[in-house]
């Protein structure tokens, strides 16, 4: 056998040359065996895979989109993967548009729904094939820095990440193509990396992060082998872009379970590499109950469809970081305000290293921070300035989740939620009681300003 196969064969082949594993098998479960209902396909994924079978293609419905119709529930999107070349597929599809510049996929858009089409990828292991290797590099890590190889159905299949997500779904006879044992896994409720575990995650690392959001999300258990290296390679991460962290983290969170997804992160060494800030100020003693509460809210909000937006759910996540911070610098001397304002620069700076923050976000992240010290200055206008300013209603929410998490008093949210609802009339009464009980006005060295007489 030519040395390049053999190669290849032992980096697919799980857990080849070291420990025993299963062989795997290519099986076909007819459509009296499962569970899929064309009813749970969106009918544009349909029109694609009709599409480009009637061209002649092979086309599959491939990943999430299968896994979660055999688990009953709705996938988020839909995935398709065929032998179609991208260009192939952007001339069958006016809607379509090639996205990627050295590995490209088709993006097929039926309004707000996108069809991602990809076609077959091959090489799921390193070979000493002088072309290929410059397709699929990897770097002194294991990570993988392109991947980039056409291949076959079955390599498509074996370099997924897990063998729940590597089931097909074919719209012609309704079967369900599985090469690695996936449905058994989809069975068992268990999340299993096809291959060598520790292989795969250095050559993507955000393996690690996406195994424990399907653990989150589905209530799945990651099968021992899958578990065991993902402590000691969590490090790894930082060898990630920021950008893609990002999103990873988005998506860690907003899957409706942020809570349990959290403690996992935690229990695998997972948030360091993601909030190196705060991990260092939950080690030092500043305690975690804000992000918690807001974690919390976050997946009440979820169940009731509504949405997350990610400056709150950052501005949560790096509260003990900006509270160490602030603390410290108040410490050596600043005044509230000054210290406030340095420890938002520095948490933000030193979080954009790790995961990166769009400007769109992060701007509304200070300003709720801001906000926090506004809110319980109430007295003359400011309650008025402060309820108009656009980010008013999320630094609302945050004071109420600080309350909910005992970090202060409780009053102020309450105060507030009355002072929103009153008419013009109750809230002046509200403010002559604050003029009375309120803190005292601090004397400024500044020119008075000329009031008009009333
Ligand atoms: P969901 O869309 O619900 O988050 P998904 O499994 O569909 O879950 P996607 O990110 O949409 O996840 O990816 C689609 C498919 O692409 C996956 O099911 C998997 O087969 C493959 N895939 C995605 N990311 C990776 C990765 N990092 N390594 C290997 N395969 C991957
Ligand atoms: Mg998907």
């Amino acid at each position: 056998m030519p040395k390049r196969l053999v190669d290849r064969i032992r980096s697919i082949m799980p857990g080849s040359g070291k420990k025993k594993s299963p062989v795997y098998q290519r099986r076909e479960i007819p459509r009296d065996q499962h569970n899929v209902s064309r009813s749970m396909i969106s009918e544009a994924a349909k029109k694609v895979l009709h599409r480009l079978n009637k061209s002649g293609y092979e086309a599959y419905l491939v990943g999430g989109g299968v896994r979660d119709v055999l688990l009953g529930g709705k996938p988020k999107d839909f995935d398709i993967a065929t032998n179609a070349t991208p260009e192939e597929v952007h001339d069958l599809f006016r809607n379509s548009r090639l996205i990627g510049r050295r590995f490209r996929i088709v993006h097929v858009v039926f309004g707000r729904e996108i069809i991602e089409v990809t076609t077959f990828r091959g090489n799921a292991g390193q070979t000493d094939d002088a072309a290929d290797a410059d397709d699929r590099k990897t770097s002194e890590h294991g990570l993988l820095l392109r991947d980039n190889v056409y291949g076959s159905m079955e390599e498509d299949a074996l370099r997924r990440d897990f063998t729940v997500n590597a089931l097909y779904y074919c719209i012609r006879d309704f079967t369900v193509i599985d090469f690695a044992n996936g449905v058994d896994d989809l069975n068992n409720r268990q999340l299993r990396l096809i291959g060598d575990p520790e292989t795969r995650y250095r050559e993507d690392p955000v393996r690690m992060l996406r195994a424990i959001r399907f653990a989150g999300k589905l209530g799945f258990d990651i099968e021992p082998a899958t578990e065991a290296p993902i402590k000691e390679l969590a490090p790894l991460l930082t060898h990630i872009p920021a950008a893609r962290l990002f999103d990873e983290v988005l998506k860690l969170f907003s899957a409706g379970h942020g809570e349990a997804t959290y403690d996992l992160l935690t229990q695998y060494n997972l948030l360091a590499p993601l909030f190196p800030e705060t991990v260092k100020a939950l080690e030092a003693g500043e305690p975690d109950d804000l992000i918690r509460k807001a974690l919390r809210n976050t997946d009440a909000r979820i169940a009731q469809g509504k949405s997350v937006t990610p400056y709150f759910l950052f501005a949560a996540m790096l509260w003990p970081a900006l509270q160490a911070e602030w603390r410290r610098r108040q410490d050596n001397g600043d005044p509230v305000q000054p210290a406030l304002h340095g420890a938002i620069g520095k948490v933000i700076g030193r979080q954009v290293q790790a995961t990166s923050i769009p400007k769109r976000f992060s701007g509304p992240m200070k300003e709720i921070w801001e906000l926090q010290m506004r809110l319980p200055r109430r007295q003359g206008k400011r309650a008025f300035t402060t309820m108009s300013h656009p980010r008013f209603r999320a630094a609302y929410d945050f004071l109420l989740v600080r309350e909910d998490a005992g970090e202060i008093e409780p009053g102020l949210g309450k105060w507030w939620t009355e002072f929103q609802k009153g008419d013009e009339r109750h809230q002046e009464r509200m403010l002559s009681q604050l003029g009375s009980e309120g803190p005292k006005k601090r004397r400024r060295r500044r020119k008075p300003v000329k009031r008009p007489v009333q």
